[in-house]
């Protein structure tokens, strides 16, 4: 069979942004039999908005920025223009006061330090492009390695601010190109000047679920529990349900749960075992009296913090009564749940919160990365060369950083590179 035959069976594990947008992609370069398998019960994935008395709410993803040029894309190609309320942040102390996100006596030394931010990271432009393909030996370095190198112990602080909230874990660890992914300068800018944040009143997993329904051959409770490439060429896909034989398939689930489905030489698994992540998670709580606007709390954000919540959304500017707020938190193996949530709870006081009722909890295995030592060795290059090996492509959070976007435009990428004249 000729590799570009647009008749060929694709199939596609995952609708999640990954698996979603590559069946998008894929259609829109005239393939014609792709088939999508969730196990779940609906398309998202870590898309996953709620609905609370007559209202959305976000568990999972909640914003994107300008620079989502191919989130804002797809939102348009699926009518989902409608812009939702702008988040509105504050930085508080962990006794309620309104704080100075940069205290008073750093303003200078920031405002310093903030002007070499351009041309500093102008250097790193390659990182914006999809994967991590070819870093340079100084971005596998932990970020406050990098920060204390190129001399931004202040600015330092800041990225901490938006990275550890979304729940990525600690700047003091994490490899230098992660953090610099997420926030470019455009993408750290638009943080700072809060209007610049996007929001999807009616959902951000409505985006998937439309991408989704326009896919012929969707099937959802049908989890993939084996692929065998086969002489033939074909790639057998065994479900929960059924086995279905594919010219091509593209795996968008994790990556560390590879080696249960496909047989992969001891070299693959070793790689894969490098593979770590965050334990993140988000709380839906009824709670009155908090400060009007959401916040951070940057004490919270500190290491040997996990445990403790680190900001809280409103997603409605015009609050009702019952409204949700969502509430983040890094688990922390020493504390039970019932411990995590007397902190938080504890906080919420603190903070003036009265009627405070917990509506839900979702755990979330976040952020699959790998440590600087990893990085330093070219486990990326390593993961590249499984690309399209035995007839399966992959895509998904690891490969270019987990948000909607990048996993968007890697999807795309992806197709570009591989499914392409
Ligand atoms: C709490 C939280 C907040 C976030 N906030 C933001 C944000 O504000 N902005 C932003 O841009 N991003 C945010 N993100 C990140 C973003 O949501 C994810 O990076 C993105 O949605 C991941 O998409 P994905 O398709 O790669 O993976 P997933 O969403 O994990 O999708 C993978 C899919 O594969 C399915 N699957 C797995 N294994 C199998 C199998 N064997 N068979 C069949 N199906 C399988 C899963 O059920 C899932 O549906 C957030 C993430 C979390 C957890």
């Amino acid at each position: 069979m000729h590799k570009l035959d647009r008749h060929m069976r694709i199939g596609i594990i995952g609708a999640g942004m990954s698996g979603a947008s590559a069946a998008h992609y894929l259609k829109q370069k005239g393939y014609t039999r792709i088939t999508l398998l969730e196990k779940d019960d609906s398309a998202g994935g870590k898309c996953h908005s709620i609905h609370y008395r007559g209202r959305t709410y976000e568990m999972g993803a909640l914003i994107g920025l300008p620079t989502s040029r191919h989130t804002i894309e797809l939102m348009k190609e699926y009518g989902l223009e409608e812009k939702g309320p702008l988040l509105e942040r504050g930085f508080f102390d962990n006794e309620g006061r309104k704080i100075s996100q940069i205290p008073v006596g750093l303003v200078q030394e920031f405002a310093k330090e903030f002007k070499r931010l351009p041309q500093l990271l102008g250097r790193y432009q390659k990182l914006q492009e999809p994967g991590f393909l070819g870093l340079p030996p100084e971005l596998c370095r932990p970020f406050a390695e990098w920060c204390d190198e190129n001399g931004l112990p202040v600015t330092m602080e800041v990225f901490r601010h938006y990275f550890s909230t979304f729940g990525f874990g600690s700047v003091e660890n994490t490899p230098a190109a992660y953090v610099l992914k997420f926030l470019s300068y455009e993408n750290l800018l638009s943080f700072i000047e809060i209007t610049h944040m996007i929001t999807w009143p009616s959902g951000v997993r409505e985006l998937i679920r439309r991408m989704a329904d326009r896919i012929e051959d969707l099937r959802l409770t049908c989890e993939v529990r084996r692929m065998e490439p086969q002489s033939s060429g074909e790639i057998r896909v065994e479900t929960d349900h059924e086995a279905f034989t594919f010219d091509k398939v593209i795996y968008t689930g994790p990556m560390h749960q590879l080696g249960r489905l496909l047989d992969l030489p001891p070299e693959d698994v070793e790689l894969l075992s490098l593979i770590r992540h965050e334990r993140f998670r988000v709380y839906a709580y009824s709670v009155r009296d908090l400060p009007p606007h959401s916040g951070y709390l940057p004490e919270n954000l500190q290491p040997g913090r996990n445990g403790d919540m680190m900001a809280w959304y409103y997603r409605w500017k015009s609050r009702e009564a019952n409204d949700l707020v969502t509430i983040y938190v890094m688990e922390n193996e020493k504390l039970s749940d019932a411990e995590i949530r007397e902190n938080i709870e504890a906080t919420l006081k603190r903070l003036g919160g009265t009627s405070i009722r917990l509506f839900m909890m979702k755990s979330w295995l976040h952020f699959p990365h790998v440590g600087a030592e990893a990085l330093r060795s070219g486990f990326y290059e390593r993961l590249d060369r499984l690309q399209g090996q035995r007839g399966i492509y992959y895509a998904g959070e690891l490969f270019n950083f987990p948000t909607l976007e990048r996993c968007a435009a890697y999807s795309k990428h992806l197709v570009e590179r591989f499914f392409s004249e």
